[in-house]
């Protein structure tokens, strides 16, 4: 075969430097085009071996990744199909360059490299992001190929000869370019390979690594040792998501959680293997991690693949938001992982996989529950803030999860929502028929408040999560009719669930002044504001309470509600005195500024039993209490 000069047809006369350039923020992923394109071209092989359409040898399949730091090359080399002439011309030169005008068109709308590669079919290309010379030695398994070497400088024109490779398959050679020398380093190929290649579905070897072997015994009869060099496959070929799964076992899928975060301190609490082929073909496997704190949580663990090959671990669009806490892996050929975010919202496909993802997590979370309560219980501190997300964020979600979401109350007893109405619909039914959930945000702060409604045969919650307070306001809406919920601490226990009982007010309506002003003096702060009700006579003399729905609107503009007023304002408490105490009585009767004192002891007890007293006032409540005693 003689020498072919041509010119590739393209309207722009030096595309590859504009490409180059707009590629330069993640060339890295070259790698990754040539490693998979190895991949496919072996892949092609075995197939066409097992349809009977070759009949020789396909043999060893790996594939080998190698770097010449003074010759300044790397090559990916496999024993894949290898590619004709006439093919390279076809695949190379043509295909990516059918749609030049296009392609200059477009490329400047274009966001990331990824894009330019899924949209053009420029994977081949991506090699001149770090090369200036690019050559092809290959031969096609076809009887009687002959041969090609294909070479291309970056410009538009190449130059396609008779090559020198005499096994079946194909050497992709990068002469590196001087500003892409740093890839010419081990460690640096190393971790990209790791990352793009390391579940291949063909073996991956990138040069050698050392182990130890036997070698005899010495002279004391020891054994010895001697290092060898062995080729290193970096590639776990069939990673666990591959699999069936009734093939695995627990200890598989916790080998693979280690095998994806070789540094995760914590083993995952349980899985879900994700397998579907109708209508899109998603395979994968999401670990609910355990969280200790807040702080902890860590977003974009999940890694996203396409047929075994490392795309992304930014998987916003595909994942449902409130799954994006889950580890693992989700490998799907029909995401179309090569183009922008924005296409990736608008795709069908993609709104289909995540409302896939979110039923088959929430069936999930169905059979655990159902098959094994008292774990699902264990476990429900840590996914609880996963589930009550979920319910509050996805309409779906909330509407299966209803069924499985616990609420733990201060006995630590858990319940379903369903349950949980039940146990206290008859008991906490206020005079108007709403059924009152109690509950506490603090029980040790508040746990003055918990004894009283407890002292009332009542049931208190606990929701202290950083979503509890929007979950508060999902239970009145679906957590059953009429629900209301109120904090322990918002008002005095016969006001938070007010029955029909009416109870008379001992005092005339000039001594309720008299107290009221006593009070409101003795106390000397603006933001609490006196009120005289009305309480059994063995209920607490002064409580401070702080009304639920402001409290309420507060804690929701902290954590993101929107309600920018009403963060704004400050906390205001009631202090509720209750008239028919013996105390209140004691203190009208006093003189000589007594009662003020008695007032202010009484309200400062109130304080100390919500944790409100502190500083100069803790310590002068103290001196007072010691000189009254
Ligand atoms: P894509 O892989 O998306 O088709 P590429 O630009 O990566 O686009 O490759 C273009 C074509 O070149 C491939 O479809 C394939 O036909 C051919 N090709 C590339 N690399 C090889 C290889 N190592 N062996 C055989 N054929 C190859
Ligand atoms: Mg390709």
């Amino acid at each position: 075969m003689s020498t072919e000069k041509g010119t590739i047809s393209i309207h722009t006369e030096n595309i590859f430097p504009v490409i180059k350039k707009f590629l330069y923020s993640d060339n890295e992923i070259f790698l990754r085009e040539l490693v998979s394109n190895a991949v496919d071209a072996s892949q092609k092989i075995k197939r066409l071996s097992s349809l009977g359409q070759y009949n020789g040898e396909v043999g060893d399949l790996t594939v080998d990744v190698k770097f010449d730091e003074e010759a300044k090359t790397i090559t990916i080399s496999d024993n894949g199909i290898g590619m004709t002439a006439e093919e390279i011309k076809k695949y190379i030169n043509q295909i990516a360059f059918s749609g030049a005008t296009e392609f200059v068109e477009k490329f400047k709308e274009a966001k990331d490299a990824n894009e330019i590669i899924g949209r053009f079919g420029l994977g081949f290309y991506s090699a001149f992001m770090v090369a200036d010379k690019v050559e092809i030695e290959s031969l096609s398994y076809q009887d009687g190929a002959t041969p090609a070497h294909w070479t291309c400088d970056g410009s538009t024109s190449y130059e396609i000869s008779e090559g020198s490779r005499t096994t079946r398959g194909t050497d992709i050679i990068l002469h590196i370019n001087a500003d892409s020398t740093e890839f010419l380093n081990k460690a640096r190929l190393q971790d990209i390979l790791h990352k793009y290649a390391q579940f291949l579905p063909v073996p991956i070897r990138f040069g050698t690594k050392t182990t130890s072997e036997p070698d005899g015994e010495d002279e004391e009869g020891k054994p010895k040792y001697k290092s060898v060099e062995v080729d290193n496959i970096i590639n776990n070929m069939s990673p666990a998501w591959t699999k069936a799964p009734s093939e695995l076992k627990d200890e598989d899928y916790l080998a693979f959680y280690r095998e994806l975060y070789p540094y995760a301190m914590d083993e995952p609490l349980f899985w879900i293997h994700l397998n579907v082929d109708y209508p899109f073909n998603l395979t994968g496997i999401l670990y609910f991690p355990k969280i200790k704190n807040e702080l902890e949580i860590q977003r974009n663990k999940i890694k996203l693949y396409s047929r075994q090959v490392f795309i992304t671990d930014e998987v916003k669009d595909i994942v449902p938001e409130f799954l994006m806490l889950l580890h693992g892996v989700i490998d799907s050929p029909d995401i179309p992982l090569n183009v922008s975010r924005s296409f990736l919202q608008a795709d069908s496909n993609v709104k289909k996989i995540n409302s896939y993802i979110t039923k088959k997590v929430a069936d999930k979370l169905q059979e655990i529950f159902k098959s094994d309560r008292k774990g699902f219980e264990e476990k429900w501190n840590d996914i609880g803030l996963f589930i009550k997300y979920g319910m509050l964020s996805d309409e779906k979600f909330a509407e299966k999860a209803n069924e499985f979401c616990l609420v733990k109350n201060t006995e630590n007893e858990s319940y379903t929502l369903k349950e949980y109405y039940e146990k206290v619909k008859d008991i906490q039914v206020d005079k108007d028929g709403n059924i009152v959930y109690l509950y506490s945000s603090d029980p040790a702060q508040q746990d003055g408040y918990i004894a009283a409604a407890k002292g009332k045969g009542y049931d208190v919650l606990i929701l202290d999560g950083p979503l509890d307070s929007h979950f508060t306001g999902y239970l009145e809406q679906k957590g059953g009719e009429k629900v209301q919920l109120k904090r322990v601490d918002s008002d005095v226990i016969d006001k938070l669930i007010q029955k029909d009982e009416k109870i008379e007010l001992t005092l005339t309506e000039e001594e309720s002044k008299k107290v009221s002003e006593l009070f409101q003096k003795a106390i000397d702060r603006t933001d609490m504001n006196v009120q005289i009700e009305a309480l059994h006579e063995d209920e607490l003399p002064v409580s401070v309470t702080l009304d639920e729905f402001m409290r309420r609107m507060k804690d929701m503009a902290k954590t993101g509600g929107g309600m920018g007023f009403y963060g704004t304002l400050p906390d205001n408490y009631k202090v509720s005195v209750n008239g028919n105490h013996p105390l209140v009585k004691r203190i009208l009767a006093s003189e000589n500024g007594e009662g003020e004192k008695l007032a202010k002891q009484a309200f400062d007890l109130a304080l100390l039993s919500r944790g409100l007293l502190t500083g100069s006032d803790l310590t002068s409540f103290i001196k007072r209490s010691v000189e009254m005693i």
